[in-house]
């Protein structure tokens, strides 16, 4: 039942009218709980029902008409925005940004609006699974027993490791804290200075190369940019120690896919855990199908609880200003 059923106002920002909103992301309309918290604020909505990303001629026609959108995986550059000029409001579903033209959207005038950190327990999450998975030996171990075998692998413990951190914001830093929860050691890389952070947390800032050759395992955080992509390529990578591994749950492009698969069949890497890649899904069966590689389908932020909160956060952003990334 809408607020307007139960006879409840709507939100005052709103302010009664039926501005239209066009949801592109085809995830969000999948959520009926989302669905109906949207419509309860915004009764004229276009959903995506397609089941997939729009693109190109089929975004343009979905936005057109309407004055705000909640977008996901779509690609927003000056064609589109230009070929949308009543689109005001756009308000990102999801974390990551790179796939939206910031600078002509400023050029545009279209307000983007984004919360950024919202999934960030989600993936931590995910990510210490795969330290500790990778810690064990738990996804060949349990390929060995489903094909009949009872082999065994000394561990190691996540408790005893020294992780690095590449990349300490939202995630990088949910990541630490739980490292440090754990009882491992932790050394962390930023551009950015977060020294009352690590004094709060007894985390070492180190230089890139100091955190390769140092830790045992490596976690990427960074957002991909242009200063990141192919930032872990063959010379990062030899720098590492051959027992370690490295955990990418942040994009696909930063890790150079080639030169990890070189390593890990050279087995001058111990081994590593990837939720994203260059191409979703990967280009190289190759890489996915190594003993000493894990893969996961980017689910990194696909918990329930971050679906929701993510979902939320873009609703919100439709009137709320203050979640603006830039003034348009
Ligand atoms: P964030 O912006 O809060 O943190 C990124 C950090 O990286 C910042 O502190 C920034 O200063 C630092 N950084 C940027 N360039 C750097 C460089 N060249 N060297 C060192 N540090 C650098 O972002 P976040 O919310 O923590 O997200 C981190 C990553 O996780 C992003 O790539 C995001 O796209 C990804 N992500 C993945 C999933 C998933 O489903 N797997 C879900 C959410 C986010």
């Amino acid at each position: 039942m809408t607020l307007a059923a139960r006879g409840v106002q709507p939100p005052r920002d709103v302010k009664g009218t039926r501005v239209p909103v066009a949801v592109a992301s085809h995830s969000f309309p999948k959520n009926v709980t989302l669905r109906r918290e949207l419509l309860d604020r915004y009764p004229a909505v276009r959903f995506n029902e397609t089941g997939r990303p729009l693109g190109g001629e089929a975004l343009v026609q979905f936005l057109s008409g309407h004055e705000r959108a909640i977008t996901g995986l779509e690609t927003l550059d000056e064609r589109l925005f230009q070929a949308v000029p009543e689109l005001r409001i756009v308000s990102k579903y999801g974390v990551g940004l790179d796939m939206i033209d910031l600078d002509a959207a400023r050029r545009c005038g279209v307000s983007i609006r984004w919360t950024p950190g919202v999934n960030r327990q989600a993936v931590a999450e995910l990510t210490i699974a795969f330290m500790i998975a990778l810690c064990r030996s738990v996804v060949p171990l349990a390929r060995d027993l489903a094909a009949g075998g009872w082999g065994h692998a000394r561990g190691r413990q996540l408790s005893s490791a020294l992780v690095g951190v590449l990349g300490c914001g939202h995630i990088g830093q949910q990541v630490a804290r739980l490292c440090r929860a754990f009882g491992a050691a932790v050394l962390a890389h930023d551009v950015r200075p977060y020294d009352e952070f690590y004094r709060a947390h007894d985390i070492t800032p180190v230089s890139l190369d100091a955190l390769l050759a140092g830790s045992d395992i490596v976690t990427v955080h960074v957002p991909l940019d242009r200063s990141t992509r192919g930032l872990i390529g063959s010379r990062e990578l030899a720098l590492m120690k051959p027992s370690a591994f490295l955990v990418n749950t942040a994009r696909g492009g930063i890790v150079d896919e080639a030169a990890l698969r070189a390593a890990l069949v050279g087995q001058c890497l111990g081994g590593a855990a990837f939720d994203v890649f260059a191409q979703e899904p990967p280009a190289d069966p190759g890489l996915v199908a190594l003993p000493n590689f894990i893969g996961t389908p980017h689910i990194g932020g696909a918990t329930e609880e971050a679906v929701l909160a993510m979902g939320r956060a873009a609703i919100e952003g439709l009137d709320d200003v203050t979640r603006q990334i830039h003034d348009a």
